[in-house]
């Protein structure tokens, strides 16, 4: 049984404060929904303060994004070895700094960098309109998958995030129905490249203009695992109410209703 994951990207958003503002006002409502792992990715700045003020919280932390090397010359990085402490997960290729930042060609490297210090990658994957439009969707994000992936022997528990771009921020989402089959073809993917344990244990989530109006429809197929969810995560009362509902549907296919 796949354990559900709702992850919050807050993005470039939040100074120190307003971060222990937000995290003080949602940790125990959020600590109170069961059956689904809770993910908050802040800004680097408040990972330190943020990891203390969860440190006995079943809340996890985790970073937007990381360098893949340790240490060294790259002004304004930060490291797999700086991070490794502060947080378990780390979001890797989001399409936004595959846009401005190059991260095609740095997921592969980043990943590796990620699973060598025990942090739990999330990789995003995910195509553009034009290429949705044109019937490419399922060959982009083939080519995502066996580049991020290349010479990586184990993934252990990865993370996927399926977040089709033009559904990012837009207000427009994929019908759960489209996200499922999409996240099916995903899962066989992976199964060509690994093993069909490795497929059917590794979580795979949605992520594209998620709300507290439509999370069920999609936490309610069977290929979908979650959501990471990114301006819905700066709501308090919207991400835990996308939360409650993921963990509602969990607890109803655990008992098979
Ligand atoms: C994201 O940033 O990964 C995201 C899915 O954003 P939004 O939920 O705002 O579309």
């Amino acid at each position: 049984m796949r354990i559900p994951l709702i992850a919050g990207n807050w993005k470039m958003n939040k100074t120190v404060d307003e971060s222990i503002a937000l995290v003080t006002g949602i940790v125990k409502p959020l600590e109170d929904i069961k059956g689904v792992e809770i993910l908050i990715c802040p800004p680097f700045t408040s990972l330190h303060t943020l990891a203390d003020l969860l440190k006995n919280s079943s809340i996890k932390l985790g970073a937007q994004n990381m360098h893949y090397e340790d240490k060294g010359a790259f002004t304004g990085e930060v490291s797999p070895l700086m991070i490794k402490d502060l947080c378990q997960y780390v979001i890797i290729g989001h399409s936004e700094r595959r846009q401005y930042f190059n991260d095609d060609e740095y997921a592969n490297k980043k990943i590796k960098a990620a699973i060598n210090f025990g942090i739990v990658p999330i990789l995003c994957i995910g195509e553009k309109l034009e290429e949705n439009m044109s019937g490419k969707t399922i060959e982009v994000l083939e080519r995502q998958l066996e580049q991020a992936f290349n010479d990586i022997h184990n993934i252990g528990d990865i993370v996927i995030a399926y977040e089709p771009i033009w559904a990012i921020g837009s207000g427009k989402t994929a019908t759960g129905e489209q996200a499922n089959n999409t996240i099916g073809v995903i899962r066989q993917k992976i199964s060509s490249l690994y093993e069909n344990k490795t497929a059917s244990n590794v979580r795979i989530l949605y992520g594209g203009s998620v709300t507290a109006d439509n999370i069920t429809e999609f936490v309610q197929q069977p290929e979908i695992d979650g959501a990471l969810v990114g301006g819905a995560s700066l709501k308090p009362e919207i991400f835990r109410h996308i939360a409650s509902q993921t963990s509602r549907i969990a607890s109803q296919s655990r008992n098979g209703c």
